[in-house]
C-alpha cells in the first residue's frame, strides 16, 4: 500500500536495490575506522557526506575534538516548528587497523557479507541514509529529519554524548541503527554502563631477599576483583566484569602497582547510583595498601516507559504495512547512544539497523538479505512518525 509519492518507490526493485546497496555497504567496510584513528573515521564521514550530496541535504562538519575524528549533522525534510527525528548512527568500530586485511577480509558468503563494522554498526548507518536520502529526495517526511553520525560511540561518546542530548532534547522521536537482534528484533530498552580504572599501590621488594616487606599489589587486587565480581546480580540485571588487568615489573619482584577496568551495567538508575557510590568508595584490605578509583557510569539505563512502548507499536503497525513482523527484545545488557536520549525521556528505538551476527569479532557479518526491508522500514518511518 505504499502511498505515491512514498520514498518506498525507490526502493521498490529490491534486486537492483540489493545489489546497489551491496556495493556501497562494502565500500564502507572497506574504510578501516577505528575510533581511535581519526584519520579513518573522517575518511567515513566523507564517504557519507558524499553519499548524499546529490540530494537536498544540508550537511554540517563539526571538527573532531580530543584527537577524534569529525562529525556529520544531516538536515532535510520540511522546515517547521514540529519536533524532528533524530538518527543516530556511528562510523566508528572497534576493529584496530590490519583486521581488514589479516583476519577479516570483507567477502560474501551465502548471505553474509563479512568485514569490520558490517554489523556494528555500518550496516546500519548505510542502510539508513539511503533511506533518509531517498525520503529527502521524495519530500514526504511530515517532520524536519536530522541524522546524526559520530565518531566516538565504541569508546562511551566522550566528545560528542552533549551533542547528542542537545538534538535528542528538542526531538519527537529518537532513531538508533545499532544492530538488529536474533532474526531482525529491535531493541527498546537497554542497560545502563559504568566504568572505572582503579590502581592498587603496595610496596616493592625483592621476592627472594625482601619477601618479608613487600606489600604484593597483585594480591590485593586479586581479593578487591573477587570483591567486585562478586557484586553481579542476575535477577536484580547487575553484572560486574573485570576486563583488563596489569600490574608488575618482573617476575622476582614483588609488585608496587597493578591496575584493573570494571565493567558495570546496571538495570535502573537507583543501582547505578549505588554501586557508583560503591566503587568510587572502595577501600583497600590492608593499611599498607592504597586503592585508588576514578570514572562513573557513563550510559544511563534506557528503560522501556509508555512512550517508547507507544513508539514500538507505531513502528510495529508500519512495518507490518511492509509484510515484516517487527518484534522487540527483553532488555539487553550493551549500552547505547540511545541511552541518553531515552534517559531525556524521549522516545527512542534501537536495533533498527542491519540484521547479522558477530560484533566487535572477528566473525562479523551482516545479512543482505536484511539490507532492503530495513531501508524500506527506516524510509516509513522517517515519512510517517
Ligand atoms: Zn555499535
Amino acid at each position: 500500500m505504499t502511498q505515491p509519492h512514498s520514498a518506498l518507490r525507490a526502493f521498490a526493485d529490491a534486486a537492483a536495490t540489493e545489489t546497489r546497496m551491496v556495493e556501497g555497504l562494502s565500500a564502507w567496510i572497506s574504510i578501516e575506522s577505528p575510533t581511535h584513528s581519526a584519520e579513518g573515521v573522517n575518511r567515513m564521514m566523507d564517504v557519507a557526506a558524499a553519499a548524499v550530496a546529490d540530494a537536498p541535504v544540508e550537511v554540517e562538519r563539526l571538527p573532531g575534538r580530543e584527537g577524534l575524528g569529525d562529525t556529520l549533522v544531516l538536515r532535510a525534510g520540511p522546515v517547521s516548528n514540529e519536533k524532528p527525528i533524530l538518527v543516530l548512527s556511528h562510523l566508528d568500530t572497534v576493529h584496530p587497523i590490519g583486521t581488514l586485511e589479516r583476519d577479516l577480509p570483507v567477502r560474501i558468503e551465502g548471505d553474509r557479507l563479512y568485514g569490520p563494522g558490517s554489523y556494528d554498526m555500518k550496516g546500519g548507518a548505510y542502510l539508513a541514509l539511503m533511506a533518509f536520502k531517498e525520503v529527502a529526495r521524495a519530500g514526504t517526511a511530515r517532520r524536519p529529519l536530522v541524522f546524526l553520525l559520530t565518531p566516538d560511540e565504541e569508546i562511551g561518546s566522550p566528545t560528542t554524548r552533549t551533542l547528542i542530548e542537545d538534538l535528542g532534547q528538542g526531538a519527537g522521536a529518537v532513531l538508533v541503527t545499532e544492530p538488529a537482534r536474533d532474526g531482525g528484533k529491535i531493541v527498546t530498552s537497554r542497560k545502563g554502563v559504568g566504568r572505572f580504572d582503579v590502581t592498587v599501590e603496595g610496596r616493592p621488594a625483592h621476592s627472594g631477599s625482601r619477601h618479608a616487606d613487600g606489600r604484593n599489589a597483585i594480591r590485593e587486587a586479586a581479593r578487591q576483583i573477587l570483591t567486585i565480581e562478586g557484586l553481579t546480580d542476575y535477577p536484580r540485571g547487575v553484572t560486574t566484569s573485570v576486563g583488563l588487568i596489569s600490574g608488575g615489573t618482573a617476575m622476582n619482584t614483588i609488585p608496587q602497582f597493578c591496575r584493573f577496568s570494571v565493567d558495570i551495567r546496571v538495570a535502573s538508575v537507583a543501582d547505578g547510583a549505588e554501586l557508583q557510590a560503591w566503587m568510587l568508595g572502595l577501600k583497600a584490605t590492608d593499611p599498607d595498601f592504597k586503592v585508588t578509583v576514578t570514572g562513573g557510569m557513563n550510559r544511563p539505563p534506557y528503560e522501556r516507559t509508555p512512550e517508547v512502548a507507544a513508539l514500538f507499536e507505531r513502528a510495529r503497525a508500519l512495518a507490518a504495512d511492509l509484510g515484516i513482523d517487527l518484534q522487540d527484545v527483553p532488555r539487553t545488557g550493551g549500552g547505547s547512544d540511545g541511552n541518553f536520549t531515552a534517559a531525556l525521556g524521549v522516545p527512542t528505538l534501537d536495533g533498527l539497523g542491519i540484521d547479522g551476527d558477530g560484533a566487535h569479532t572477528l566473525q562479523e557479518y551482516g545479512l543482505v538479505s536484511s539490507l532492503v526491508p530495513r531501508a524500506r522500514l527506516m524510509a516509513s518511518l522517517l515519512e510517517t512518525l
